[in-house]
């Protein structure tokens, strides 16, 4: 069992996508903060990302926001966060979200959260870390993906069925127990001396 106490969330900071995405962002922060779990993320006010915040603040749990400098003002960074920390980098940002957190999930995103995502699952697989990660398939949104990683294995390109780096699981209310009941992390968290 993983102790539970801060899930990292990787989600698209736009707001002009589906009202079920936006919708099932908000459950998991409200799940979260009833669960006494922290959300961490990537520190703006938009689209997914904001939901998720809000879902958990409203319910009265604790946010940790982590925003480079630069992103500021385009993201709007969530200042009301109970941790609100701004970073000078991009790859700074990644590494603190990923030391703070004891799990992650990816949440319906664009181009950052698959950045995001695959890095913690390539840093798992090169056992930099063993927290566990999960890919949450709202509406079959990771669909697409999962056929390219299947195509991988079948090229020979991964030694498959992706070796337990990362789970599948179809809704948010998944998430918590998922990221629970996972085995506890066998590598001691390496995170921070990447
Ligand atoms: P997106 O999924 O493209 O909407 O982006 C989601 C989040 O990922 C946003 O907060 C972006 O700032 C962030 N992001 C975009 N590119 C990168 C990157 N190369 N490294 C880390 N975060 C990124």
């Amino acid at each position: 069992m993983t102790k539970l106490t801060a899930l990292c969330v990787y989600c698209g900071s736009s707001g002009k996508v589906r009202n079920s995405h936006l919708e099932a962002a908000r459950t998991l922060g409200r799940l979260a903060a009833e669960g006494g779990v922290d959300i961490v993320f990537g520190g703006g006010r938009v689209g997914l990302m904001g939901a998720v915040a809000e879902g958990a603040q409203h319910a009265g749990g604790r946010v940790v926001a982590i925003i480079p400098e630069h992103l500021e003002v385009l993201e709007v960074g969530l200042r009301s966060a109970n941790e609100y920390l701004v970073v000078d980098s991009m790859h700074a940002r990644k590494q603190l979200m990923a030391e703070r957190a004891d799990a992650f999930c990816a949440l319906p995103g664009g181009l950052g959260t698959l950045d995001e995502t695959f890095e913690i699952i390539t840093w798992r697989q090169l056992k930099l870390h063993d927290k566990p990660i999960l890919l949450v398939n709202i509406d079959g949104f990771w669909d697409p993906l999962l056929h390219l990683i299947d195509h991988q294995i079948a090229e020979g390109y991964l030694r498959g069925p992706t070796d337990g780096l990362f789970q599948v699981v179809d809704r948010v209310e998944d998430v918590l127990q998922a990221a629970a009941s996972a085995p506890s992390p066998a590598i001691p968290d390496k995170i921070e001396q990447m």
